[in-house]
């Protein structure tokens, strides 16, 4: 079972990586941008917590730079000043589902309840329907696929992951940002993990002095279809 979710994700993966040039690859998601435009994503994920919300949006702000934010649907609902706040400061709200389950040992109706409890949450606060999902851990298997296919919710994948959810600190944060960072690249951190704070300017000083635009993932998804 395992093998065969991993040689479906690899496939898969193969297939939106290596897709950017074709428009097929519009149609089921994106886990990298147009490799030969200079355009970067921050997202953050597991959102919104209780601590480390303003601190993100202050350094972001300070950068007049826009992130997409994969937001779990019962902690927005929970701390909804916050979803609110990042709304109304310009930030991609997407999709994490309502509990962040392991949707890939779901059944298609479940994954289909998960994200749509997340998007009611969010449409009841004002927010329109998102645009993205991402599967919990960035599992995903056919029965996700089609779900969101039928959804018509693509795939918000990433191609660096800074893996900050591990506590470490803000100086390796930053090296795994700086050290691969390629054209299109969609960055991976987590939201209320103060090390991820603290490494933010820097990284966000770094992509500016070697010229990549900081851009929402709506915004790669449109520019990877020209
Ligand atoms: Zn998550």
């Amino acid at each position: 079972m395992l093998r065969r979710l991993m040689l479906i994700s690899l496939a898969v993966f193969m297939f939106i990586e290596w897709g950017p040039l074709t428009a097929e690859r519009s149609k089921y998601g994106i886990a990298k941008g147009n490799p030969f435009i200079k355009e970067v994503v921050l997202t953050f994920d597991d959102g919104p917590r209780e601590t480390g919300m303003q601190e993100i949006d202050a350094v972001l702000s300070s950068f007049d730079v826009k992130a997409t934010f994969f937001l779990v649907g019962k902690f927005a609902d929970r701390n909804s000043p916050v979803t609110l706040m990042l709304h109304r400061q310009g930030y991609e709200i997407a999709n994490h589902t309502y509990t962040h389950p392991r949707l890939y040992q779901d059944h298609t109706a479940h994954i289909v309840r998960q994200a749509e409890r997340c998007d009611e949450v969010l449409e009841n606060l004002g927010i329109r329907k998102t645009r993205f999902l991402r599967p919990p851990g960035g599992h995903f298997n056919m029965e996700i696929f089609n779900a969101m296919r039928r959804m018509n919710l693509p795939l918000g994948l990433w191609s660096l992951n800074t893996a900050d959810y591990t506590g470490r600190p803000p100086e390796e944060i930053y090296n795994i940002v700086a050290g691969s960072v390629r054209n299109g690249d969609i960055i991976l951190m987590h939201s209320g993990t103060p090390n991820t704070v603290e490494a933010l300017p820097r990284i966000i000083r770094e992509l500016h002095r070697r010229g990549f635009t900081i851009v929402r993932l709506e915004d790669l998804w449109n520019g990877g279809r020209t």
